[in-house]
């Protein structure tokens, strides 16, 4: 079958006369904007902030846009890529009668938004080396599935998902193929987005959380064709992205090289942990890693996520998620912070 998306967007919302706010009505140069029920004295702040930021994040858009390569109308922004999942699950799904299909292990809030939505979850579990289960995904594919999530890296087993194996899944299902690449830059394959005019069905979620180091500010992007994001406009809060955040976000933009230096030196620090871990004889595995965080097998991962946490040390314990028994998620920190982590872990072994 061929994608189309009228045949999968939401009937509610392809009727849906999106909310037009003060500034989309008016958003030229003027005197006095008696408008939007703003506070005109001002506020609190030294930078008052007393005027709504632009729902179109326009000059953040032309800035993704210059480093990433693509046209701003290809480009959505969300509070965060949590907003965006959930979004997509909103325009692309019938609750109570879609359905999604996941690949665990993988991140959360695809579950969680699915749930939210009231779409039925279906689960492709990946295989023991962390691919896709192509025969599984085939085979659970029905009239109601809507959208198929790809996380790659994948969070929490940190690996690249084949891309032969995204475009199988691309070239052969009609609804949406969604390739999450939070970790992406920490990665030594580029991003998909260059896949998108190959693929209309495909939506590439990034993020401005990690390796640019800006989770605070609540930003994602959803890259795509141009008639999904206009889709994910219409449905999204008119004003979901702050000024600061705008603001930040554009001053943040031109440190490339900056951020680049930085995942540089995380990479290294991955590679270094790992060895660290890989030296440890209560490690059983050290899974390897395209992201900012490393998998770690070992034997008694809570106790060890336990006897951490009364050292203050915090790591993810994933030792309950299938086919993640026994591992602990453990980010790159700073160089300190890592040392502090393995100094923590030896004690254990000692005690
Ligand atoms: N996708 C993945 C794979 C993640 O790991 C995370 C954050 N843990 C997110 C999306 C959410 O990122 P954001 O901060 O942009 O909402």
């Amino acid at each position: 079958m061929q994608f189309d998306l009228n045949r999968i967007t939401r009937k509610n919302i392809q009727l849906l006369k999106p909310y037009s706010s003060a500034r989309d009505e008016f958003s030229g140069e003027a005197k006095v904007f008696l408008d939007a029920n703003e506070n005109s004295l001002g506020s609190p702040l030294t930078k008052w902030y007393n005027r709504y930021p632009d729902p179109h994040h326009v000059q953040l858009r032309n800035k993704i846009a210059a480093i990433k390569g693509i046209a701003p109308e290809h480009i959505f922004l969300g509070n965060g890529s949590d907003e965006c999942i959930d979004l997509l699950f909103r325009c692309f799904s019938e609750p109570g009668k879609s359905n999604t299909i996941i690949c665990p292990p993988t991140y959360g809030m695809y579950q969680v938004s699915a749930n939210i939505n009231d779409v039925a979850i279906q689960e492709a579990p990946l295989l023991p080396d962390y691919q896709l289960n192509l025969a599984h995904i085939e085979q659970l594919v029905n009239a109601d599935t809507r959208i198929i999530w790809i996380c790659s890296p994948n969070n929490p087993t940190g690996n690249q998902i084949s891309l032969d194996d995204i475009e199988t899944v691309l070239n052969n299902f009609s609804g949406l193929v969604v390739v999450d690449e939070a970790y992406i830059n920490f990665a030594r394959r580029r991003s998909l987005i260059f896949l998108l005019t190959d693929y209309p069905n495909l939506v590439i979620l990034q993020t401005l959380s990690k390796a640019w180091g800006l989770a605070g500010l609540r930003i994602g992007m959803a890259f795509a064709s141009m008639a999904i994001v206009e889709i994910m406009n219409k449905v999204k809060p008119p004003y979901n992205i702050s000024e600061p955040a705008q603001e930040l976000a554009i001053k943040a933009l031109d440190e490339v090289g900056q951020v680049n230096d930085m995942i540089s030196e995380l990479v290294e620090m991955r590679k270094g942990m790992a060895a660290e871990f890989r030296l440890m004889p209560w490690v059983e595995a050290v899974y390897p890693s395209e992201a900012n965080f490393i998998l770690v097998k070992m034997n008694q991962a809570r106790q060890m996520y336990e006897f951490l946490l009364e050292k203050g040390i915090v790591v993810r314990d994933r030792s309950q998620v299938a086919l993640c028994e026994n591992c602990l998620r453990i980010t790159i920190g700073t160089e300190q912070e890592n040392t502090i982590l393995v100094d923590a872990m030896y004690t254990w072994f000692e005690q």
